[in-house]
C-alpha cells in the first residue's frame, strides 16, 4: 500500500448478472469505504473472454446505481487509476509475468491440456487427486524439467505456452482475515496456478493482484468464496516484493433453509429475486426476476443486505445510508453464513413503504397509474395512499384494488352467503337514502350519517357495514368503507349501491 488511505474495490467479472451476495459485496466496500472517508472502485474483470456475456456490465453499472452503492473511480466513473476494465490493461501484465519468470517464481509449461487431463484420470484410477504442484513438476514439461536449449526450442516455435506460478514446496502460509482471524495454510495442498494462458491473456489471479497493487488498494473485501486463493495471492505479493493489501473474505449467503449457498432456484422456486433488477439471458432467453421489478425499494433492499451477514450489536434494524456509513465495521461481519429469508426482505419493504409520507407514495400512485392509462387527480392519489398505505409492502400493491377504479364485477362469496339476510336490501334501500342526503362527502359525515342510521334504527355493524361494504367494492375486506367512499364520491357510491342491490337481488 503506497499510501494510508482507505481503498476499495468491487471487482465483478461480467459473466451473467450481479446475484444479491455480489451486491452486498459491493455494499459492504462502498460503506467501509466511506466510514473511512476512503474511496470505493468498480473494476471489471473480464479477462476471461470465453465467459463474456453481452449486457452483463451495463446490467452490473445499473444495478449499482440503483441501489445508490456508486463508486467514487471506475468503470463509468473515471479516475487515476484507470483504465478499470482488465481488457483495456492488458499490455500492462506480461511485464510481471516477466518478472516473476526471471526471479524464479514462475516457469513456462508446454504440456497440452490432453496431456494434463491424462495425469488426472490416471490418478483417479488409482483412487487419488493429481495436481501440477512441488511433487509432480519435475514430470512434466517446463521450463524448469526441460534442458535450456529445449525451451528456447520451444518458447521459439508455436507451441502453445503458459506460465505457472511456482509455489513454495514446503511452507505455511499465513495472514490475517479482518473477518475470520490468521488463516494458516500449507503449500503443500495448493498447486501451481497458471498466471498466463496459451492464449496469453492473464489469469484471474494474476490480473487481480497487479490490478490491486497499482490501483493501490488497501484491503480486500470480497465474498468467501475466494478465501482458498487467497495463499496464494499472498505469495503472489511476495514474489512480487509487494505489500499484499488487507484481506476480509464475506461469509456466504445461505439458502432460506440454511441448507447450503442461495442460488437462482432458489428463488425460482420460493418465488422471490435473487437478482437486484430483471435479467434477460442473451443466450437462453430465460427471464429472472428483480427486486426493482418486483416493487422492492432500493432502501429496503440495501438495508436487507446490510443485515445479511452484518450486525450492529444492538437491536437496530432499520438504518439511513448515512447511519450504516456510520455504524459499519468488518469487526461485526458475521463469520458463518448468513440465511436469507423472503419474509424480512419483504418486512424491510413494507417498513420503508410506511416511513414514507401520503404525499411521497402519492406521487408515486399517480405515476403508476399514468404507466397504466389512468389519469388521477394528485389529491385522489393521497387519498388512495392514505387508505392503502398500512395495507401494502410493495408500491404496486397501493393500487391493486381495482374496485377504485372501477365497479365491482363480482360479490364476494363469503359475505354474502353469511351477511346478506332477507332484510338487507331494505337495509341498504334506508343507507342509501341517508347518504343521499349527506352533502358534504367526507369521510366524517358519512361515518357520522352512517352511525345515526344504525342507532335510529337499533341496527348493528355488523348487519350493515359488511353489505355496504360488499355493493360499493364487491370485496369482503379492505381499508375504511368511510374513506372508500369519499375517495368514489357520492355519485359513483350510490350508483355502485344502487347496481349491486339490483343484482344481487335479480
Ligand atoms: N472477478 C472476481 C469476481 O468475479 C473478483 C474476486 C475478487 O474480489 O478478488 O468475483
Amino acid at each position: 500500500m503506497a499510501t494510508n488511505q482507505v481503498r476499495v474495490r468491487f471487482a465483478p467479472s461480467p459473466t451473467g448478472p450481479l446475484h444479491m451476495g455480489g451486491v452486498r459485496t459491493a455494499l459492504y466496500n462502498y460503506l467501509f469505504a466511506h466510514n473511512h472517508g476512503g474511496k470505493f472502485i468498480l473494476r471489471i474483470e473480464d479477462t476471461d473472454q470465453t465467459r463474456f456475456v453481452p449486457g452483463a456490465e451495463d446490467y452490473i453499472l445499473e444495478a449499482l446505481k440503483w441501489c445508490g452503492i456508486e463508486p467514487d473511480e471506475g468503470v463509468g466513473y473515471g479516475g487515476d487509476f484507470g483504465p478499470y476494465r482488465q481488457s483495456e490493461r492488458m499490455e500492462l501484465y506480461g511485464q510481471y509475468v516477466k518478472q516473476l519468470i526471471e526471479s524464479g517464481h514462475a516457469y513456462y509449461a508446454f504440456d497440452t491440456p490432453d496431456e494434463i487431463a491424462a495425469k488426472r484420470t490416471e490418478a483417479e484410477a488409482n483412487k487419488s487427486v493429481w495436481q501440477y504442484d512441488a511433487s509432480t513438476r519435475m514430470d512434466m514439461r517446463n521450463s524448469l524439467s526441460l534442458p535450456a536449449d529445449e525451451v528456447e526450442k520451444l518458447l521459439a516455435s508455436d507451441i502453445p505456452v503458459t506460465v505457472r506460478f511456482k509455489i513454495p514446496a514446503d511452507e505455511e502460509v499465513v495472514f490475517e482475515d479482518e473477518i475470520r482471524g490468521v488463516v494458516r495454510v500449507q503449500t503443500k495442498v495448493l498447486d501451481d496456478k497458471v498466471l498466463l494462458k496459451s492464449d496469453q491473456f492473464p489469469t484471474y489471479h494474476m490480473a487481480n493482484i497487479v490490478d490491486d497493487h497499482l490501483m493501490e488498494i488497501s484491503h480486500v473485501i470480497r465474498g468467501e468464496e475466494w478465501l482458498p486463493s487467497a495463499p496464494l495471492h499472498v505469495l503472489l505479493y511476495r514474489a512480487l516484493g509487494w505489500e499484499a493489501p488487507k484481506f476480509a473474505h464475506l461469509p456466504l449467503i445461505l439458502k432460506p433453509t440454511g441448507n447450503g449457498k442461495l442460488s437462482k432456484r432458489d428463488g425460482d422456486k420460493g418465488g422471490f429475486p435473487v437478482f437486484p433488477l430483471e435479467w434477460n439471458d442473451p443466450k437462453s432467453g430465460n427471464v429472472s426476476s428483480g427486486y426493482r421489478e418486483s416493487g422492492y425499494f432500493p432502501e429496503a433492499f440495501i438495508n436487507m443486505l446490510l443485515m445479511l451477514g452484518w450486525n450492529p450489536g444492538d437491536e437496530q434494524e432499520v438504518f439511513s445510508n448515512d447511519e450504516m456509513i456510520k455504524a459499519f465495521s468488518l469487526e461485526r461481519v458475521v463469520k458463518s453464513g448468513a440465511r436469507f429469508n423472503p419474509d424480512k426482505a419483504k418486512w424491510f419493504n413494507e417498513h420503508y413503504l410506511r416511513a414514507k409520507s401520503h404525499d411521497e407514495l402519492g406521487s408515486m400512485i399517480q405515476s403508476m397509474l399514468t404507466e397504466k392509462g389512468v389519469d388521477l387527480s394528485a389529491e385522489k392519489c393521497v387519498q388512495i395512499a392514505a387508505m392503502m398505505a398500512e395495507r401494502s409492502a410493495f408500491a404496486h400493491e397501493l393500487i391493486a384494488a381495482d374496485y377504485l377504479f372501477g365497479s365491482p364485477e363480482a360479490y364476494h362469496e363469503k359475505t354474502l352467503r353469511k351477511k346478506w339476510k332477507e332484510a338487507t336490501p331494505q337495509i341498504m334501500e334506508g343507507l342509501i337514502a341517508v347518504l343521499d342526503g349527506i352533502d358534504s362527502f367526507d369521510a366524517t359525515s358519512i361515518e357520522t350519517g352512517f352511525k345515526g342510521y344504525l342507532e335510529s334504527n337499533e341496527l348493528g355493524m355488523g348487519a350493515v357495514l359488511p353489505n355496504f361494504r360488499l355493493l360499493v367494492t364487491g370485496e369482503g375486506g379492505g381499508p375504511s368503507m368511510f374513506a372508500i367512499a369519499e375517495f368514489l364520491g357520492k355519485e359513483e357510491t350510490l350508483k355502485r349501491m344502487r347496481d349491486g342491490l339490483a343484482r344481487i337481488t335479480a
